[in-house]
C-alpha cells in the first residue's frame, strides 16, 4: 500500500432540525406512523407550489458561517430529475451551480496530533427522499424481496448536503473530519447528528494515485455507512480493493458501490451518474434566495461557541489534557453534561475523569446518549463531593455509580450511599478496633513482619491490609487504615 496515496472526499448529508419540512408545513419528525405526515406538496400532487421554509435557510446560513463559507447573495434551487419510487415528484428540488454556500474550510486534529484545515467545496439545501422498505425475503434488499413499501414521512425533510474537496488523505483523517464536523452542527444547534437514525448520511468517494502524483485517479463512491467505524472499515477496505486492482494492471470502474456491513465489503451498485444525467433546470416554482445583509450579520453575531474554541477553552479552565478536553467535546451532548456537573459544583477535572472513563464507557455499553441517562449532571456532582469529602472511597463511588446509572436512589447518590449504608468509615475508634482485632488473630505474621526482609515486609503488609479491610466490609478509609496499620506495626 506504501506506493498509493489515498485520496478522499466526503458528502455529508446532514438533516436539518426544523419544526416542519423544506417547502410544506407538514412536521419534520423521525420515527412516527408511515405516511401520516405527508400532504400535496410533499407528495408531489399536480397543481401543488412549494413555499421554502425560512428556518432551513437560516441553519444553512449557520452551517455557513461556521465553515467559513462564502455566502453568495444569491444562490437558486434546481430540478434534479430522476425517477426514484420514494420521489414522488420525479425531481428534487436542489442547488446545483449556485447553493447557498460556497467554498470554506474546517480544521481538523488528525490522530497523530497534528491540525490541518479540509476545504470545503460547497454545503447546498436539498429535499430528502421518502423511504423504501423491502419486505418478505432478500434481508432487506430489492433483490428476493416479495413486495415493497414506501413511507413519504420523510420526503421533503430539509437536509443540507455539505461536500468536502477531496482534501483527505487517510480513513482515520475521514473519520477525524466527520467527528469535527458532527460536532459542528451539534453546537450550532441545527441537527440532531445522530448517525443512526439518519440524521447525518455519508457518502465517501474514494481513489488511489501513485504516492507523488498530483493527477486523481479514478474515484468510486461508497454509500451506506452508519457509524464513524463502518465509515473507517468502508474505506479502509475500499483502498486495499482498489490497490489490489490497479496492482493487476486493470482499471478502477468510476461508480457507486454499497458497504455491507455484515460481510465487511463492498459491493458495486450501479455506475456512477454524472451531472448531465439529471437534467437539471433552474426550480420554476421558487425565487431566488437572497439573504440580506441584516439577516447574516444576525446570524453571525448569534453564533454560539464552536467545538474547537469550546475544547480550548475547558483545556485552560480545567486544566485538562487535549485528549481528554477532545473526547468531552467530540462526544455528542457529553461536554454539555460535563459541564453541567461543573456548574453544580464540582471540579471540572474531576468531573472529566468520571466521564470520560466509567460514564462513557457506560454510554457505549448501553448505546444511551449523556442526555438520557438516569444520573443527571448534578447528581454527578455529588458523588464526586463525597468522594472528596472522604465520605466514599474510589471502588465505592464506583459502585454507586453503576447503581446511580441503573435508575436506583432516584438519580441521587447520596440517597444510594443511605440506602445501602455504603458511606466509607473514617472513624478512627472503630478502625483503630479493626486493626488491633487482626494483629491479634495473627501474631506470628506480626512477628515476622517485625523482623522480616524487605520482601515479605511488603507482602504481609498487602495481607494485613487485606484482612483490615474485609473486618471493614471493604468501607474502611484506605488512608486512615493505612496510617493506623503503620502505627500499630511499628510500635513493640
Ligand atoms: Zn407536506
Amino acid at each position: 500500500m506504501s506506493e498509493w496515496e489515498t485520496v478522499i472526499g466526503l458528502e455529508v448529508h446532514c438533516e436539518l432540525a426544523t419544526k416542519t419540512k423544506l417547502f410544506c408545513c407538514c412536521p419534520n419528525d423521525f420515527g412516527a406512523e408511515p405516511n401520516t405526515y405527508v400532504c400535496p406538496v410533499c407528495l408531489g400532487l399536480p397543481g401543488s407550489l412549494p413555499v421554502l421554509n425560512e428556518r432551513a435557510v437560516e441553519f444553512a446560513l449557520r452551517v455557513g458561517e461556521a465553515l467559513h463559507c462564502v455566502i453568495p447573495e444569491e444562490s437558486i434551487f434546481h430540478r434534479k430529475n430522476y425517477f426514484y419510487p420514494d420521489m414522488p415528484k420525479n425531481f428534487q428540488i436542489s442547488q446545483y451551480d449556485e447553493p447557498v454556500c460556497g467554498n470554506g474550510w474546517l480544521a481538523i486534529t488528525n490522530p497523530d496530533g497534528t491540525a490541518r484545515r479540509v476545504g470545503v467545496e460547497r454545503a447546498h439545501l436539498e429535499e430528502d427522499t421518502g423511504k423504501t422498505s423491502h419486505v418478505g425475503g432478500g434481508g432487506g434488499r430489492i433483490h428476493g424481496a416479495d413486495h415493497s413499501l414506501v413511507d413519504y414521512n420523510r420526503a421533503g425533510v430539509p437536509l443540507l448536503e455539505i461536500v468536502s474537496k477531496p482534501d483527505l488523505r487517510s480513513p482515520e483523517e475521514a473519520r477525524a473530519y466527520v467527528a469535527e464536523l458532527r460536532g459542528v452542527l451539534e453546537a450550532i444547534g441545527v441537527s440532531d447528528v445522530k448517525m443512526e437514525e439518519g440524521s447525518l448520511r455519508i457518502d465517501a468517494n474514494i481513489s488511489l494515485r501513485p504516492a507523488g502524483s498530483e493527477k486523481l485517479g479514478t474515484r468510486a463512491e461508497v454509500k451506506n455507512m452508519n457509524s464513524l467505524r463502518s465509515l473507517v472499515r468502508a474505506l479502509e477496505y475500499e483502498a486495499g480493493r482498489q490497490a489490489e486492482v490497479l496492482e493487476t494492471g486493470e482499471a478502477v470502474v468510476q461508480e457507486t458501490r454499497h458497504w455491507d456491513e455484515e460481510a465487511g465489503r463492498t459491493y458495486s451498485l450501479r455506475s456512477k451518474e454524472e451531472a448531465y444525467d439529471y437534467r437539471y433546470f433552474p426550480e420554476p416554482d421558487l425565487v431566488p434566495l437572497l439573504p440580506s445583509a441584516e439577516w447574516r450579520d444576525k446570524v453571525r453575531a448569534a453564533m454560539p461557541e464552536l467545538p474547537a474554541a469550546r475544547k480550548a477553552r475547558l483545556v485552560e479552565a480545567w486544566g485538562l489534557s487535549e485528549v481528554d478536553a477532545g473526547v468531552l467535546v467530540g462526544t455528542p451532548g457529553l461536554a454539555d453534561y460535563a459541564e453541567g456537573a461543573a456548574a453544580a459544583g464540582a471540579p471540572g477535572r474531576d468531573v472529566t475523569n468520571w466521564v470520560t472513563g466509567d460514564l462513557l464507557a457506560h454510554l457505549k455499553e448501553s448505546g444511551s446518549s449523556p442526555g438520557d441517562l438516569a444520573l443527571a449532571p448534578a447528581g454527578l456532582a455529588e458523588l464526586v463531593k463525597l468522594v472528596a469529602d472522604g465520605t466514599l472511597s474510589r471502588p465505592l463511588a464506583k459502585e454507586v455509580l453503576g447503581a446511580a446509572l441503573a435508575g436506583a436512589g432516584g438519580g441521587s447518590p447520596a440517597a444510594i450511599v443511605a440506602e445501602r449504608g455504603l458511606a466509607q468509615v473514617s472513624d478512627e475508634d472503630s478502625l483503630v478496633a479493626a486493626v488491633a482485632a487482626v494483629l491479634d488473630a495473627h501474631p506470628g505474621e506480626v512477628e515476622r513482619y517485625r523482623s522480616g526482609e524487605d520482601k515479605d515486609r511488603k507482602k504481609l503488609r498487602g495481607f494485613f491490609m487485606g484482612k483490615v479491610m474485609a473486618e471493614m466490609k471493604g468501607r474502611g478509609n484506605p488512608q486512615v487504615l493505612n496510617r493506623l496499620l503503620d502505627e500499630a506495626l511499628g510500635a513493640s
